[in-house]
């Protein structure tokens, strides 16, 4: 099956053994009757299994071209599962531009139980290497990056993981995996915001991981079931329908991000735009080696570099809305340094260049006009 049919058909097959109903039901139910002890028939308590759930992790790991899937209650509870993987004393190495959650994640809880963080800058793989150490276990990946738009070399990356016998995990939210399939470039572990791009029309939290091997996939169903972070079956059923069109809104939201980018980069009042489709990003051949489309996630700077300046443009905005969030068909304006990257420390989030003129643009699917016009007029 090819890309666009998969996330209409990929791993829904026998969702409603009763009455063929073409979508899912939505098995609102905590348990299932057994005939005898252990007489079930695939699912007993719905946090160790969920039908429309189980539709929703076939379909997450067609479209990564993985195995497994595994869907969580949020993005963050995907990523605290692959963390559980460790224990104390282990280290993990992570790109030092990432989305704020994760940051707090990493230092303010599991840091605590004894698991050490680095936090590098990951455009030359190789560079990496000289962190790695005989506690390193993982390499924790996010690219495009959150909010700089940086590009990191997947298939690098991974062949430094295999070398040292790491795991590789890739955030793959920003991208998605109509652009990018971290798991074909040697990645273990693909993590999505399912409350993204995936979702599509910011109506719910959803968080999902997909893996090929089956030891690291039976662990994590372990951890899934033992730690009970899972997601309801009325928001799996919202994700599932949000992946049937999720191609083609990533075409639209591809085309208006880069109206937007191009739009900005030409306008007086922005001093930089980030945008990994630009042919002078610094990642450029990387971006075009592993991404079919560059996305619809644009920063930029104001000329003046002042937070009034960046406040004053996203107060103004109106088809924009201010709000935390991205990837829903609604276009979305966010100020990371008091919004999304908030948890990070000023001076840490300042060296990767989260100033406080910057504003990070969810470009949605609405007539590309219409959002240069609301661009144009917040600007000036
Ligand atoms: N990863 C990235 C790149 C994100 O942007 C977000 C949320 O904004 C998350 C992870 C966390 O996901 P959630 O908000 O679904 O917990």
């Amino acid at each position: 099956m090819k890309f666009n049919t998969k996330t209409i058909h990929g791993g829904q097959h026998d969702t409603d053994p009763a009455f063929e109903s073409v979508m899912p039901p939505i098995y609102q139910t905590s348990t299932y009757k057994q005939s005898t002890p252990g007489g079930h028939k695939g699912f007993e308590y719905s946090r160790s299994g969920n039908p429309t759930r189980a539709a929703l992790e076939r379909s997450l790991a067609s479209i990564e071209n993985g195995k497994f899937g595994l869907g969580f209650g949020s993005g963050l509870a995907a990523i605290d599962a692959v963390l559980k993987l460790f224990k104390s004393g282990d280290e993990i190495i992570s790109t030092n531009d990432l989305y704020g959650g994760s940051y707090r994640l990493f230092t303010k809880i599991f840091q605590d139980f004894g698991i050490k963080f680095r936090f590098v800058s990951m455009e030359n793989a190789g560079e990496v290497e000289q962190y790695i150490n005989e506690n390193t276990k993982m390499i924790w990946v996010e690219t495009p990056t959150n909010p700089m738009m940086n590009i990191i070399d997947i298939e690098a990356m991974s062949r430094v993981a295999k070398k040292y016998n790491l795991l590789l995990a890739v955030d793959n939210t920003f991208a998605t995996a109509y652009l990018q399939r971290p798991l074909e470039l040697g990645a273990d572990i693909v993590m999505h915001s399912a409350t993204k791009y995936l979702g599509g029309h910011s109506d719910v939290v959803l968080g999902s991981l997909v893996v090929n091997d089956q030891k690291l996939a039976e662990r994590l169903y372990f951890i899934q079931k033992a730690s009970g972070a899972v997601p309801g079956p009325q928001d799996c059923f919202l994700v599932l329908r949000g992946i049937k069109t999720l191609h083609l809104r990533m075409q639209r939201h591809c085309e208006n991000g880069e109206a937007v980018a191009r739009f900005l980069k030409d306008h007086p009042k922005v001093d930089k735009v980030y945008w990994p489709g630009f042919e002078d990003h610094p990642n450029h051949e990387v971006v075009k080696k592993q991404m079919s489309g560059f996305g619809g996630m644009v920063s930029l700077t104001t000329a003046e570099g002042t937070l009034e300046s960046a406040v004053s443009f996203v107060e103004k905005l109106k088809v924009f809305t201010l709000a935390e969030s991205l990837g829903g068909v609604e276009s979305l304006a966010g100020h990371p340094a008091t919004m999304t990257h908030a948890s990070i420390p000023k001076e840490e989030r300042e060296k990767t260049g989260i100033v406080d003129s910057l504003i990070r643009l969810s470009v949605g699917i609405e007539d590309e006009e219409d959002l240069l016009n609301d661009l144009k007029q917040a600007l000036e």
